[in-house]
C-alpha cells in the first residue's frame, strides 16, 4: 500500500463522515466478514422515551418515578435519560452517592434510602405479580423494562433489605436507515449479528424488523468482548459497531471497532473508525471504500 493511495482513502472517508484513527485501519476494514452490532444507539436511535410506570402494591407511581429519576440523574445511559426526561422537573428530592454498574443499572441514596434501578434479570427478589406482568408485557412488545428497588427495613437482622417497588418501561425507535444498511452489509458478503445487554424480547423484535437472524441478548460488557473473541478464534474477521461506554472493551477486541458518532467519548476513543453521523449505511460505504482503495494499490 502506498501512502498516497491511503491518504486518498482517508480523505474520502472524511467526506463520507468517517474518522479513521490511522490509514492502517483501511486494511482491517477491507478484510472484515462479520459485523456485530450493538442494539441501543446503534441499530436504534438510543433516544429512549418513558412508556409506563407501574408501582408495587402499597407504593405510589409518582414517587417511584421521582426516586428512580433522582438516581438516574447520575447516569449516562439512554434508559436513565428517558426516566429523567419523563419525570416531573424539578424533582422533590435529589440523590447522592451514585453508583453506576455497567450492564446492570444505577443506584443512589434518596431521602436516606438506597434506591436502585436495574435490569429485571439482576433482581433476585420475587417480583409481585403486577410488576412481573409489567416486565413480561414490555419485553414481549420489544420494549425495555427496569425494576426500581428501594431499601426497606425487614431483614431478620434488622438491616435494610432491597424491595421491588416498581417497574418502569422505556422504548426507543429503530433508525430509519438501519434495515437498508443491514441489507447492504449482506450484499457486501458480511454476516450481521445483534449483540446486546438488553432483554431477549426487545432484541428479537428489533432484529426481526431490520433483517438480522443472529441474536445474542442479555450479555454483560465482558461477555460482549468474549463473543467477539470466540468469532475471531473461529477465523472470522470481526467489525463491532457500538455507541456506549459499555461497548468500549468489545470495540477494542474487534478487528475493526466502529464507534457511532452519537455515542460517548469513551467509545469513540476505543473505536478505530468513528461514524460521525450515526447512520449505519456509512459503515457499508466505508467498507466498500476500503476495498476499492486497497484494491487499486495492491
Ligand atoms: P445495550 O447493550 O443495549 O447497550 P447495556 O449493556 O447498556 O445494554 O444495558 C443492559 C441492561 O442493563 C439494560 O437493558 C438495563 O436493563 C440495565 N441498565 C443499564 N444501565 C442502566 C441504567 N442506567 N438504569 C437502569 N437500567 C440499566
Ligand atoms: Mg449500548
Amino acid at each position: 500500500a502506498t501512502p498516497t493511495a491511503l491518504m486518498v482513502g482517508t480523505g474520502r472517508g472524511a467526506q463520507l463522515g468517517i474518522l479513521l484513527k490511522g490509514p492502517e485501519v483501511l486494511e482491517s476494514t477491507r478484510r472484515v466478514d462479520t459485523i456485530v452490532l450493538d442494539k441501543t444507539g446503534t441499530v436504534t436511535t438510543g433516544e429512549m422515551t418513558l412508556s409506563s410506570v407501574t408501582a408495587a402494591p402499597g407504593y405510589d407511581e409518582q414517587q417511584v418515578l421521582a426516586a428512580a429519576a433522582a438516581v438516574e440523574a447520575g447516569s449516562e445511559h439512554p434508559i436513565g435519560a428517558a426516566i429523567v426526561a419523563g419525570a416531573p422537573n424539578p424533582l422533590p428530592e435529589k440523590a447522592t452517592d451514585f453508583v453506576a454498574e455497567q450492564g446492570v443499572g444505577m443506584s443512589g441514596t434518596v431521602g436516606g434510602r438506597r434506591v436502585s434501578v436495574v435490569s429485571p434479570s439482576k433482581v433476585e427478589a420475587d417480583l409481585p405479580d403486577v410488576l412481573a406482568d409489567a416486565v413480561a408485557a414490555a419485553e414481549s412488545g420489544g420494549a425495555t423494562a427496569v425494576v426500581v428497588l428501594a431499601d426497606e427495613t425487614g431483614a431478620p437482622d434488622g438491616k435494610a433489605l432491597p424491595a421491588p417497588v416498581g417497574v418502569i418501561v422505556v422504548a426507543d425507535r429503530i433508525k430509519e436507515t438501519s434495515a437498508a444498511a443491514i441489507a447492504e452489509f449482506r450484499r457486501l458478503g458480511l454476516t450481521p449479528m445483534l449483540l446486546t445487554g438488553d432483554n431477549e424480547g426487545a432484541a428479537r423484535a428489533v432484529a426481526a424488523e431490520v433483517g438480522i437472524d443472529d441474536v445474542t441478548a442479555g450479555v454483560s460488557p465482558q461477555r460482549k468482548l468474549e463473543v467477539i473473541a470466540e468469532l475471531q478464534s473461529r477465523g472470522h474477521v470481526v467489525a463491532m459497531v457500538g455507541d456506549g461506554i459499555n461497548d468500549a472493551a468489545a470495540l477494542a477486541q474487534a478487528d475493526l471497532g466502529l464507534a457511532m458518532g452519537t455515542g460517548t467519548d469513551v467509545a469513540m476513543a476505543a473505536g478505530d473508525l468513528t461514524v460521525v453521523s450515526g447512520d449505519l449505511r456509512v459503515v457499508a460505504d466505508a467498507i466498500r471504500l476500503a476495498r476499492r482503495t486497497l484494491g487499486t494499490i495492491k
